[in-house]
């Protein structure tokens, strides 16, 4: 995160700042091996496929010591790069899927769901703490397969935290990406100039960000990179802008992001929840522009699960029907239950209960006419609430 293209003495008063490291790197004790001198026609392919992959101009690739500088703030040794470029040629070959190339950046699912976490003894305390934050963020707050922990023992941590006091002064931090093989960039440094500079909020976001890219996500306000489906080119205030902000929580499109890369089960979407307070309505889709952020009223209230977008086996439609006498938007399995204008399949769901799902509970205010769906039972309560069942599963751990 940051920008080498501004003067350093600006660089603080901006609060621009943090950088990612490219690829995977050895414990910096370890004795780096020994590169064959690579032939100038290697380097310049490599340029060349790095300048296409990420989106970067060619101009803005530079090769020294055995390692690729991209824009100045990403950097790859050779041999990640050759990994991804062999892999990338092996998937050309045999899917001739080329768009799709920003996959060879992300976590497995199982790598994903099990993300370990190894805090050097040469962390202090306030980075530790912002760690701890920031690993809660992802759990809690991205809604997505990614689930980490602290780990005690460095052997096998899949990503491994320490000091580096030889990172250029405007750099907060260095974070590297998955490898070819779909595990976690593998560390993140830290710069210890920055232990009492940063606000606790700033340190919070600053983590969030650097795990952010050692998951496979790269600067929202950049052009590497291949953009995330359904996100926009530019958003204020995402954790993964390359500006360092104090921590606000995830933004509609971060939140977005995280769960088209790493939904909870291949192949769901994510159901968005809204509420209009004036016209006291619940409203349910998958279609990230329907509503967007927010618009005319609504406000984003988070996800309810993941579920299908198109008919998949062991799947049925939900349906969905608005009546504009009482404003309010209703999803049931059984069409026609009400006699309202129908919109349409919502999403296709589970009507059962099968491995991964939970249910998606339905209530109904009659004093403000409103359908109410839920993965808490009993989020909402009282008299003016009535249960009226399980109005069908969803995917949800
Ligand atoms: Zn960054």
């Amino acid at each position: 995160m940051y920008n080498l293209k501004f003067p350093l003495g600006k660089i603080l008063s901006l609060l621009v700042i943090v950088s990612m490291l490219f690829g995977s790197c050895q414990n910096e004790n370890d004795v780096q091996p020994v590169e064959t001198q690579p032939l100038s026609n290697d380097i310049a392919v490599l340029k060349s496929f790095l300048s296409e992959t990420t989106g970067t101009p060619l101009s803005n690739i530079t090769f020294t010591d055995d390692t690729f500088t991209i824009d100045g703030d990403v950097v790859m040794p050779l041999k990640n790069a050759r990994d991804h470029y062999a892999k990338f040629q092996t998937e050309k070959s045999t899917t001739g899927r080329t768009e799709q190339r920003q996959y060879m950046y992300l976590l497995t699912p199982a790598v994903a769901a099990g993300i370990t976490i190894y805090i050097g003894a040469d962390v202090p305390s306030v980075w530790v703490t912002s760690i701890n934050q920031a690993i809660s963020n992802w759990n809690n707050g991205a809604d997505s397969k990614i689930h980490a922990a602290v780990t005690t023992t460095a052997a096998g941590a899949s990503i491994a935290i320490s000091m580096n006091a030889g990172l250029p002064s405007n750099v907060i931090a260095q974070a590297s990406f998955p490898d070819a093989a779909g595990n976690a960039g593998p560390t993140v440094h830290i710069n210890p100039a920055f232990n009492s500079t940063l606000t606790v909020s700033q340190k919070q976001f600053a983590i969030t960000h650097e795990f952010g890219h050692c998951f496979g996500f790269m600067h929202t306000n950049q052009t590497n990179g291949a953009l995330i489906a359904d996100t926009p080119v530019t958003d204020a205030n995402s954790v993964m802008n390359s500006v360092v902000l104090n921590w606000n929580g995830f933004t509609f499109y971060d939140f977005i992001a995280f769960g088209k890369l790493y939904p909870h089960t291949a192949g769901t979407r994510r159901l968005l929840r809204y509420f209009s307070s004036a016209n006291t309505d619940h409203f349910y889709t998958i279609n990230t522009n329907e509503i967007g952020p927010t618009g005319n009223g609504w406000a984003f209230e988070g996800g309810s699960g993941y579920v299908y977008g198109t008919p998949t086996p062991g799947t049925v439609p939900l349906y969905r029907y608005y009546d504009a006498v009482t404003t309010d938007h209703f999803y049931t399995l059984n069409f026609g239950e009400v006699s309202w204008t129908y919109e349409g399949v919502a999403c296709y769901v589970s009507a059962t209960q099968v491995p991964g799902t939970r249910p998606l509970y339905r209530y109904f205010s009659d004093d403000t006419k409103d359908h109410f769906y839920t993965l808490n039972f009993g989020e909402v309560s009282g008299p003016s609430w009535t249960y009226e069942g399980i109005a069908c599963y969803v995917w949800q751990p």
